[in-house]
């Protein structure tokens, strides 16, 4: 508890928030809160004087208002589906965990503007369904879509399986409404594609993880529905490959690449041991994979001629040795599970730790040799699953322990070599942390890594906007 916060401020405080709430808009049981409290991952529980759930950014204000007069730290909470202790409180001090699981409506949707306006709880899944069925997309695809909230990634400014098309979250907002530190509603709510009229303030709130305001509604661009797919996975000999077929695959398909994801043999290996029902779809076993997709919004745009077109050469040049092309939706899914469950995959296998690593795209082939050879000159039984987002530059880098080794003597280990992974990444010009962001738990990263001059703009820009540090504190600074 903060010593400057008496008791009795604090219960008068949740009182008069329970008040401004009505009995749905709020949890104080410790059984009730403890969703909220704890971590996506199960490891850590926080403790909190309250869950406000307000439903409507009124009474967003109205209980920020109460905290911030009361010195009461507030979490905002989406779906809890962050990686980074971003989410649940983590400070020594009274706090209330806000959740927006109350406002999830969308507010306008305007087909012409190829624009919508959705309150921060709505899940992304329920954005792009409302988009559909306007015969548009909202272009955001993340694994946990179903549970991630509009607001909670656009405050990690996610990624995703698309970005290489559409761009992170960032790039799909045109405008937001914030509630700031001290209850004032910045609204920003606009469907302008072109506006310079000074400062581009959303872009604060972008990326924040909720340490400059709470994000209750967002206006977000839609592009035209997707009108043919086309799926494939490909065996390639090695990233170097797969990094050259990138490139000539968005030349060739008239950069119609919505996906490119790179997979080591070891992700076939463990999602065929951990998860039922998956097979793996070539003859032979490849050393590396790809799986690709290419999609088109025209209805007369022949994907598949691409596809074979880009295929054909590269087999010819040997970037490519095998591959199935999805005939089915079916099919399409099943190549897509592989990927997908990679996250459950490693979990089943065990004794891994997992890194969230980006360099440029054309880096990225060199960079896992590199890694490769400095971390198995280390250890050389290290077993490493290093699969990802290859068109964005976007690696997850999960190195398992190795078979001999007990999990004690990993567990002192592991440190070390995610450090030296981490010190290869900055001097390659990469990030620490390509999508999940900082939290509780990267702030030393982020102190180590970032330019002083950078963290020194950061710290300014948080005490302009909130001077008295209620807003997510220790998290990101
Ligand atoms: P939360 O976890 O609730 O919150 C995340 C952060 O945002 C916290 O700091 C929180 O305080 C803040 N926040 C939440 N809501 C608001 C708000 N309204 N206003 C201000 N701050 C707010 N991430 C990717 O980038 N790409 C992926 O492909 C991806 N895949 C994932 C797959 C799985 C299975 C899981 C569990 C996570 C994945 N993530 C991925 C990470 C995570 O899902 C994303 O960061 C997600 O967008 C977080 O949304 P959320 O609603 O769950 O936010």
């Amino acid at each position: 508890m903060n010593q400057h916060t008496p008791p009795s401020v604090v219960a008068e405080a949740v009182a008069r928030i329970k008040d401004a709430l009505g009995s749905k808009g709020w949890l104080e049981d410790s059984s009730d809160t403890l969703k909220y409290r704890t971590d996506w991952r199960g490891r850590d529980v926080g403790e909190a004087v309250l869950v406000a759930r307000p439903s409507s950014t009124e009474e967003v204000s109205s209980v920020v208002r109460v905290c911030a007069e009361a010195g009461i730290a507030i979490v905002p909470q989406g779906g809890n589906t962050g990686l980074v202790l971003g989410s649940i409180p983590t400070e020594n001090r009274p706090a209330v965990v806000l959740s927006l699981d109350r406002m999830t409506r969308v507010r306008t949707l305007d087909a012409d503007n190829f624009a919508l306006v959705a309150e921060a709880g709505c899940v992304v899944k329920a954005v792009q369904d409302a988009a559909a069925a306007a015969d548009r997309l909202f272009p955001l695809s993340l694994a946990s879509e179903g549970s991630s909230t509009i607001g909670g990634t656009l405050s990690t400014n996610a990624g995703g399986n698309q970005t290489i098309r559409y761009g992170n979250a960032r790039e799909q907002v045109l405008g937001l409404e914030v509630v700031l530190p001290d209850g004032t509603v910045f609204d920003g709510l606009n469907t302008l594609r072109k506006n310079n009229t000074g400062y581009d303030l959303k872009h604060l709130f972008i990326g924040a993880e909720g340490t400059l305001g709470i994000i209750t509604a967002a206006a977000m661009r839609l592009m035209p529905a997707p009108r043919g797919r086309e799926t494939a996975l490909l065996a390639v000999p090695d990233p170097a490959a797969a990094q050259a077929l990138l490139a000539r695959a968005r030349e060739l398909s008239g950069d119609t690449v919505l996906a490119y994801e790179l997979m080591p043999r070891m992700c076939l290996d463990l999602a065929i041991r951990h998860i039922e029902g998956i097979a793996d779809p070539l003859e032979a076993s490849s050393p590396w994979y790809v799986l690709v997709e290419l999609a088109t919004a025209s209805p007369i745009d022949d994907l598949r001629a691409k596809l074979e077109a880009i295929l054909a050469e590269a087999m010819e040049q040997g970037r490519v040795t095998d591959g199935v092309i999805a005939e089915s939706e079916t099919q399409r899914a099943a190549l897509w599970r592989i990927r997908e469950e990679q996250a459950e995959a490693g979990r089943r296998e065990g004794g891994g730790v997992s890194c969230d690593v980006s360099v440029p795209v054309s880096q990225v082939a060199t960079f896992l040799s590199r890694a490769e050879a400095m971390l198995r000159a280390e250890e050389p039984d290290l077993r490493l699953n290093t699969f990802g987002h290859m068109g964005d530059g976007n690696i997850h880098y999960l190195i398992l322990r190795p078979l001999a080794m007990d999990g004690g003597a990993w567990t002192q280990r592991n440190g070390h070599l995610v450090h030296q992974l981490n010190e290869l990444i900055a001097e390659m010009g990469g990030s620490f942390s390509a999508e999940h962001g900082i939290g509780a738990q990267k702030r030393k990263d982020l102190a180590r890594y970032a330019a002083p001059s950078r963290l020194t703009l950061m710290r300014s820009v948080k005490a302009a906007i909130d001077p008295t540090n209620v807003m997510n504190p220790g998290k990101i600074l």
